[in-house]
């Protein structure tokens, strides 16, 4: 059973299953539901005997009336409560990978380094159910801890974790031609593209992510004797601020930030109209002045026809 796949949206918790507990937006985590087992937090006890049967979403209730919601586990919520053992990668930068690798089901991807898994479970989904994802990190542990980690979110049968060094020896040769796209996160991934563009089938795609500017301009030096279409992007999140306030009156109740429309000379019976329109709320929304959110470069590049 594949725990992410999307049927599991449809049915019921059962014993053995990963659920992700969700107190808060910010707060959650993953438990193998084990009917012997509890759950405690500040909100009380919870019995995983009690979760079972339920369907995946259900609110369930603690000795002392406190709430968590059973969710079922996908890979945007994976990378949200897995442990870091490295930097991952998230959403913003994974959802652009998988759209401009052109990763669709039945793809083989090579990647490396695995890291903490946070993309290769997001790639893993997208091949799914036939394709496959070859993953490579020189780190002994960190590998061994990805194999256990995708067979508890029952991704092993589309991934696999190999030990090696990209870097020096490259991606074996038993994959020559065969990959649609190989994505690279690596410290110095210029010593990688001579073996990824063996590696690649014909027009297949690569993409590398890299946090520094000259890191992606050693890359990009290295790709265009053998790479076309190479794109760098960098996704730079920004978070706004909402809040309520009545309009319409002049005066915004204190919030800061643009009105939503422009203010006009209006006709008597549109007063009427507007003046109360202003007794309900608006919501506005105001960008934070401060942008987050770099976290790295994404260059894509596709291999040239001979
Ligand atoms: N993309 C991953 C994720 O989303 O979880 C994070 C990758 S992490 C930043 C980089 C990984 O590359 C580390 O686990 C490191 O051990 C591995 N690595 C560094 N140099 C390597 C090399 N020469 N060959 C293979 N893996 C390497």
């Amino acid at each position: 059973v594949n725990p992410m796949d999307k049927n599991t949206f449809r049915r019921c918790i059962r014993d053995g299953d990963l659920v992700i507990v969700y107190e808060r937006h910010d707060n959650m985590k993953p438990i193998k539901v084990n009917k012997e087992s509890e759950l405690q937090n500040r909100f009380g006890v919870f019995k995983h005997a009690e979760w079972i049967g339920k369907p995946f979403g259900s609110k369930v209730f603690s000795n002392r009336g406190g709430f968590v919601y059973l969710l079922a586990p996908t890979p945007e919520l994976w990378t949200l409560v897995l442990s870091h053992r490295t930097q991952i990668l998230y959403l913003a930068d994974i959802s652009l990978v998988i759209m401009y690798l052109e990763i669709v089901p039945g793809c083989l991807v090579l990647e490396s380094g695995t890291g903490s898994g946070s993309l290769t479970t997001s790639l893993a989904r997208a091949v799914a159910p036939v394709g496959h994802v070859y993953t490579f990190d020189f780190h002994e542990q960190r590998a061994t801890s990805a194999r256990e980690e995708f067979e508890l979110t029952g991704l092993s049968s589309l991934v696999t974790v190999n030990v090696r060094d990209i870097q020096g020896e490259g991606f074996p040769s038993e994959f020559c031609r065969r990959a649609d796209s190989v994505f690279l996160d690596l410290p110095q991934p210029w010593l990688a593209i001579p073996s990824v563009v063996n590696m690649l089938k014909q027009d297949g795609v690569m993409c590398s992510f890299s946090p520094c500017i000259e890191q992606v301009q050693r890359t990009c030096e290295t790709l265009k004797s053998k790479f076309t279409d190479i794109r760098t992007f960098e996704i730079l999140l920004r978070a706004y601020e909402i809040r309520e306030a009545r309009m319409g009156s002049g005066h915004n109740n204190g919030a800061s930030g643009p009105l939503p429309c422009k203010r006009r000379q209006l006709s008597p019976g549109e007063a009427t109209k507007e003046s109360q329109e202003s007794l309900h709320p608006s919501v506005m929304a105001k960008p934070c002045s401060e942008a987050k959110g770099h976290t790295g470069y994404l260059t894509f590049a596709r291999l040239r026809c001979n």
